[in-house]
């Protein structure tokens, strides 16, 4: 059944857990992602990045929205990292209710401003904002220290932004990063815990590739409720594409397991096992 982001992290902080955000391009990915979450009686959220919804269009999300509806677990279809205002208004139209709006290429005040302007119009439409305070870099960007510092979240700034704009969930940036990590995870777990003091709306993790599991549960207790997973789902995918096959059904069924592999995994390290049960209550 299709339900609202909202709806999710706010059960996964009531029950100590977080829920599991897994990027999907196409058919194996929905099916992978909503094999491994009813098998598990987990609610999860199907995400699609702009890059995705630039080839895949509305069929896209006509896709995730009738296989949410046909699940027998609470799924949610989030629109992950939009800058663009008509990609906003096409998801809108096209039936999606939770978006990211993505100003952190933008100063603070522009950050704040664009965040606060699409936020007002999805909730006219009775959807949900997420939005991003500091900026997530990728592994690829080969920066110092000092300048990954400068990228992360404030926890002052933070209470400011969310009053101002209004989102409903806050992605915060602690040293984590898109892509696969470089050497050792290193994580701000005081300013996470500083920023969980200041917001009081749910937290969200991007860049939890390779990310011991041990510092993945101690965001969970710090306060994060959603995580978003693509990296490893990526690479599930092309392991496939690189192996023998004849037939194409036993691609996108040997792509399809081992996908479901990966979300199965990350819903066991999440917690979030059992949450639907808990929800349909
Ligand atoms: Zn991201």
């Amino acid at each position: 059944m299709q339900v609202s982001s909202a709806e999710l992290l706010a059960a996964a902080r009531s029950y100590q857990c977080a829920v599991g955000a897994f990027n999907i391009y196409n058919l194996e990915g929905v099916k992978a992602v909503i094999g491994a979450a009813e098998a598990l009686h987990s609610p999860v959220v199907l995400q699609i990045h702009p890059a995705a919804l630039t080839f895949g269009e509305r069929p896209l999300i006509a896709l995730c929205l009738a296989a949410a509806d046909q699940a027998t677990v609470p799924v949610s279809i989030h629109l992950d990292h939009c800058s663009s205002a008509d990609a906003i208004s096409l998801a809108l139209e096209a039936g999606m209710r939770s978006i990211m709006v993505d100003g952190s290429q933008l100063d603070y005040e522009a950050n704040r401003s664009f965040t606060s302007e699409q936020t007002a119009q999805i909730h006219t439409r009775g959807g949900v904002v997420e939005a991003e305070l500091g900026r997530i870099s990728g592994s690829e960007d080969g920066l110092s220290v000092p300048e990954r510092e400068a990228r992360m979240t404030d926890p002052i700034l933070a209470a400011d932004y969310v009053a101002q704009t209004g989102v409903d969930m806050l992605a915060v940036c602690i040293g984590n990063v898109h892509g696969r990590y470089r050497g050792e995870v290193q994580f701000d777990f005081g300013r996470l815990a500083a920023i969980r003091k200041s917001v009081s709306i749910p937290l969200v993790l991007h860049g939890t590739s390779g990310v011991p599991n041990e510092l993945v549960r101690r965001c969970i207790d710090l306060g994060v409720c959603k995580f978003n997973v693509n990296t490893e789902l990526r690479e599930a995918y092309m392991n496939v594409l690189r192996q023998t096959h004849h037939d194409l059904i036993d691609v996108m069924t040997a792509a399809v397991a081992a996908m479901q592999a990966v979300v199965s995994e990350k819903l066991r390290l999440f917690n979030s096992v059992g949450l639907a049960d808990a929800l349909s209550k």
